[in-house]
């Protein structure tokens, strides 16, 4: 099974992955985290990908599907039972590329989970966002804190932040989401593709919408 899933920056889609992985061998593919990894390693796209990361821009196109194509026709875990994509297509020529490349193959999506959130609730979610580097477990300091402070409940590693969960990149991040990924939502929906999942309620009501789709 090949899923997408979609949102906004904050929308959820790092937690339901998580969850996600849980329940089904997916290999779990995000793009903000092959980059993040790209830059902790000090690769050249990692170099390339860095400047328009830390101002809240998108990575060019051409960059970012060439290293999804290669992670899925290359690196792809063999034992998975399909991918789950996270963070990617966030354009419009993102989607037709990766349409045109996995059309009638085995690569091709099917589902496409789409997290509604209202903006207003996004930046709460992102500038209160920590997480644990070690084991990928994700916190929020106002909805769902640590048992102590800045401790991961568990592996106890340290939790971190983001350095573009800030307010100033979080302002781009969101106008570039409603400008450029919007549209990709519609050219999912023009074909019956996305199932919109209103993620603004409690973590259980969301999951049970998932999974209810995912049986389809
Ligand atoms: P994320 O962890 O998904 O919020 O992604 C963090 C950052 O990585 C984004 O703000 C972009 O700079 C970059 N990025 C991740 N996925 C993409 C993508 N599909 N297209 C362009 N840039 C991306």
């Amino acid at each position: 099974m090949n899923i997408l899933i979609m949102g906004a920056p904050g929308s959820g889609k790092g937690t339901f992955s998580n969850r996600l992985k849980d329940e089904i061998k997916l290999d779990h593919i995000s793009t903000g985290d092959l980059f993040r990894e790209n830059i902790s390693n000090d690769t050249e796209l990692g170099r390339e990908a860095k400047s328009y990361m830390d101002a809240g821009h998108l990575v060019p196109d051409d960059l970012v599907n060439r290293m999804v194509l290669d992670y899925l026709k290359n690196k792809m875990d063999p034992e998975a039972d399909g991918y789950l994509l996270d963070g990617y297509p966030r354009t419009l020529a993102q989607a037709e590329a990766f349409e045109e490349a996995t059309k009638g193959t085995d690569l091709a999506v099917d589902h496409i989970l789409y997290l509604d959130v209202p903006h207003e609730v996004l930046s709460k979610r992102i500038l209160g966002r920590r997480s644990c580097p070690q084991c990928g477990e994700i916190y929020n300091i106002y909805f769902k804190a640590p048992a102590t402070e800045n401790v991961c409940d568990k592996c106890g590693h340290e939790l971190t932040y983001r350095s573009d969960d800030n307010a100033e990149s979080l302002k781009t991040r969101l106008e570039d989401y409603d400008r450029l990924t919007q549209p990709v939502i519609d050219f999912y929906n023009d074909r019956g593709l996305v199932a919109s999942i209103s993620a603004d309620r409690d973590f259980e009501p969301i999951w049970a919408d998932i999974v209810k789709e995912l049986k389809k």
